[in-house]
């Protein structure tokens, strides 16, 4: 496997190397062989290089199977061009248009519900994400100094292709799957988007199908999210979603993701990159370890590499039982331990394992 590193900014140069230890470290364990290639990207390539996005960063992702890209940390750039945000432009040039975010409970860790175990498959390049729903231009634009238009995008394609990895992924789950929108408002647009999911649940009979309104979703997911298993919904309602879902298992730093397209998929953890606690080995390593984990077992299962899902499986075990044993966590989660010292004892018991 060729996988690339893009650190990205803040935490993500502290939580980016404890993910690809333990890859690395479940790898070898399964005798998968992964040649890593470190790429820069974000505020460092923009003082070494002059470029956020230096030129010729696509040419080599396109020859790789996957990247873990770090938290970007964009809002502080300088405004000038070649200061861009980079991670729109890695999800639209690579056709990243499901992202992937689980939310799950662990009986050991402080969480406002137990029990919890749903993914929500958010469609990733089009919507109301100004910076991404167009080729050129921007999606929100400012006619005059009062007023400000946005434009959302749905298409056929794009709703039926987010539908389809989120039925496949149901149906290697609990065989449920709940498509969220608004069509009672947003009758065009929502509506295109639910036609698309229900013409695929005629093809997936063996996966329950629902619906559910996006302001009820919300408010259920609140109180009884153990009903859920898999969760469809558009770019924008499916930022907000998966937050809430974080916050409903114990925060931001146990909410991984992965973004995954037609030939690549890249690891990308739902946080941002949290400049408030970065320099200082605190940040919570799970979630960038976790989607190092779903790219593995994304790489495995696309690849028909057994090698790779069972190195995923390796990291999954490992992170269960350090949580479980509660000895080496972050404050965030309820312990004591630093970023790096989290992330060894996940290399540790991995390498203990048989
Ligand atoms: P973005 O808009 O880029 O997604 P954000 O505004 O949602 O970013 P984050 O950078 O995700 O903000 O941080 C939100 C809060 O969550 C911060 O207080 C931060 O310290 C905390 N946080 C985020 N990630 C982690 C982590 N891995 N470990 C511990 N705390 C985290």
């Amino acid at each position: 496997m060729k996988i690339g590193v893009l650190e990205g900014d803040d935490i993500g140069r502290e939580v980016v190397p404890q993910a690809v230890k333990v890859m690395q470290t479940a790898a070898t364990k399964s005798g998968l062989s992964i040649e890593w290639m470190p790429l820069p990207i974000g505020r460092l390539a923009y003082e070494t290089f002059g470029h956020t996005l230096p030129p010729g960063t696509l040419e080599k992702l396109e020859a790789l199977d996957g990247w873990v890209l770090g938290p970007i940390g964009h809002q502080a750039y300088p405004k000038e061009p070649n200061a861009i945000n980079p991670h729109p432009i890695l999800r639209k040039h690579f056709d990243l248009y499901a992202n992937i975010r689980p939310a799950k409970s662990y009986p050991g860790l402080p969480s406002l519900h137990k029990d919890v175990d749903l993914v929500i498959v958010r469609e990733n390049n089009e919507g109301f994400q100004p910076d991404r729903n167009v080729v050129a231009g921007c999606g929100e634009f400012r006619p005059s100094h009062d007023m400000t238009i946005s434009v959302r995008v749905i298409t056929r394609q794009g709703s039926s292709k987010v539908a389809r990895a989120a039925f496949e992924l149901a149906r290697s789950r609990r065989r449920k799957l709940t498509a969220v929108h608004k069509d009672t408002v947003f009758k065009l647009g929502c509506g295109m988007f639910a036609e698309e999911c229900r013409k695929l649940a005629d093809e997936f009979p063996d996966v329950e199908y629902g619906e559910a309104i996006v302001d009820t979703f919300a408010l259920r997911l609140v109180m009884a999210p153990q009903k859920y298993d898999v969760i469809v919904t558009t770019n924008m309602f499916g930022d907000i979603l998966s937050d809430e879902a974080a916050g409903l298992v114990g925060g931001l730093g146990l909410a991984p993701g992965l973004c995954a397209g037609p030939r690549h998929a890249m690891a990308q953890a739902t946080h941002g990159s949290a400049p408030d606690i970065a320099g200082r080995n605190i940040a919570n390593p799970y979630a960038m370890i976790m989607s190092g984990q779903m790219l593995l077992d994304w790489l495995g299962r696309t690849r028909n590499e057994p090698r790779a899902v069972d190195a995923a499986k390796r990291i999954e075990r490992a992170v269960e039982r350090i949580i479980a044993e509660g000895a080496m966590l972050t404050a965030d989660i309820g312990g004591q331990a630093t970023t790096t010292q989290m992330g060894a004892a996940i290399v540790a018991m991995i390498d203990a394992a048989q």
